[in-house]
């Protein structure tokens, strides 16, 4: 993408620290993502007000990972309650991501 397109892009609930993307390519079924750039892509498709709820929900996600409690890889999710906890890898293909009986999850949602 360009630089100009990305700015199109760009959703009135972006912060200086967490731009906010508008993406219409997400995979089926996902209102939004947190990435480890700090950024979140959000479903183009949803209203304003869904967005704004998708970006407090993944703003969570975001302080978990600066945490280094959360990790999202390709094919893995590693989860770590704290720092004195051993941390726990999910493959993305056996589990019900997005589910709020992970912990992580219950986090985002307890918002
Ligand atoms: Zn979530």
């Amino acid at each position: 993408m360009t630089p100009k397109s990305l700015l199109l892009n760009l959703h009135a609930s972006s912060t200086h620290n967490t731009p906010v993307f508008k993406k219409d390519d997400l995979e089926d079924g996902v209102q939004a993502e947190a990435n480890r750039d700090g950024t979140i892509f959000v479903n183009s498709k949803m209203s304003d007000k869904k967005i704004a709820k998708a970006v407090e929900h993944e703003k969570v996600h975001l302080e978990q990972m600066a945490q280094g409690r959360l990790q999202y890889s390709d094919d893995s999710v590693t989860w770590k309650k704290d720092t004195r906890s051993p941390a726990r890898v999910y493959k993305r293909v056996d589990m019900n991501e997005g589910h709020p009986d992970f912990e992580w999850e219950a986090e985002a949602y307890k918002k």
